[in-house]
């Protein structure tokens, strides 16, 4: 492609909203798997169709946000409510795509990056349900993984030590706490995070979760007045995600800091 076509800007604004789109759509295709891969069940097979009535929804039914607002957030058929989860989702993965196309722009690593933010959405999202990551995200996470070391081959050894940074600490502490304070689910997750992030990127990624996993778990614990067990991959999840928008200037500064 010639760089012309990249300078024009009536292209990249064509290019930003096909991308927003498609993005709405795989947020559509995430809902699916939130709902099925909890159940076993497979995510290709069987269109979708409302869960209480069985209704199968025909195509502008599937129409993601737009459908769910016409609709006034009810099944057209039985007038079952539709969780507000459906709309939130597909519009969080479609915005998730945009901050990450804007800091890293239209480069392999930015679909490697928004992959990885579409898969983090269904592990949060069923981890806060379930308590457990499930192990095959975990491994498309990992797949994403070796596809950075392969772009990125001059720096493999960043990314393979990235492998063990958290999650060779993280497995003591499953060990040692017999998976009260964390699971196996969390080792793997940050195991294949580290691949794709590289070792000082993964190590903030937990810093950042860490930190605000414990000041938002405090004051949900506040608000709802019981001590209620922590799924720890949402937090995870939300410090990777922020460690890939902003890890490169945090880092940057950090070691500055440490140089002067
Ligand atoms: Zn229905």
């Amino acid at each position: 492609m010639s760089d012309y076509l990249w300078l024009n800007p009536f292209f990249i604004i064509y290019a930003v909203a096909v991308i927003f789109i498609l993005g709405l759509l795989i947020g559509s295709f995430l809902n699916v798997c939130i709902y099925r891969i909890p159940l076993g069940q497979n995510i290709a097979i069987s269109r979708s169709h409302c869960m209480k009535c069985g209704h199968v929804l025909k195509w502008y039914e599937l129409i993601p946000l737009f459908s769910w607002l016409i609709q006034g957030g009810k099944c057209r058929s039985c007038k079952e409510k539709i969780s507000i989860q459906y709309p939130i989702v597909e519009l969080g993965n479609a915005l998730s795509w945009m901050a990450i196309l804007a800091i890293w722009g239209f480069r392999p690593v930015t679909i490697l990056y928004c992959a990885c933010a579409s898969c983090m959405i269904v592990i949060s999202i069923i981890d806060e349900r379930t308590k457990e990551i499930n192990l095959g995200l975990n491994l498309f996470i990992g797949l994403l993984g070796i596809a950075r070391v392969v772009l990125d081959y001059r720096n493999w050894l960043y990314f393979v030590i990235g492998l063990f940074a958290v999650s060779i600490p993280f497995l003591i502490i499953v060990i040692v706490s017999k998976e009260r304070a964390m699971g196996l689910g969390d080792v793997y997750l940050m195991a294949a995070a580290g691949l794709l992030l590289g070792w000082k990127h993964v190590l903030l990624a937990t810093v950042i979760g860490c930190t605000l996993g414990s000041i938002i778990h405090l004051i949900r614990m506040k608000i709802s007045k019981k001590g209620k067990e922590l799924a720890f991959g949402p937090y995870l999840c939300l410090g990777i995600y922020l460690t890939i928008l902003f890890g490169n200037p945090i880092l940057k500064w950090y070691i500055s800091f440490l140089v002067h």
